[in-house]
């Protein structure tokens, strides 16, 4: 009867992903975009701007995830 136990999925915990799970389509892509923009957005400008549209986005979190995206992950 345990044919085929495999251990779950291992996915690593992402801010981003957790953050844009909450957003609609086009705000995941409006977000998409700036994370994507690093001539236009530095990651200190676009945590402050997210931070004051409510989204806990720290420069942190994006310089890390900006410059080393999760495997499968919408932060790429
Ligand atoms: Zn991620």
């Amino acid at each position: 009867m345990l044919e085929g136990l495999t251990p779950p999925a291992k996915i690593p915990p992402c801010m981003i992903r957790t953050v844009m799970s909450n957003l609609d389509g086009d705000d995941q892509r409006i977000l998409r975009e700036a994370l994507a923009d690093h001539d236009a957005w530095s990651h200190k400008g676009l945590a402050r701007a997210l931070t004051e549209r409510g989204l806990p986005l720290g420069e942190k979190i994006l310089r890390e995830r900006r410059n080393k995206p999760c495997a499968d992950c919408v932060c790429r």
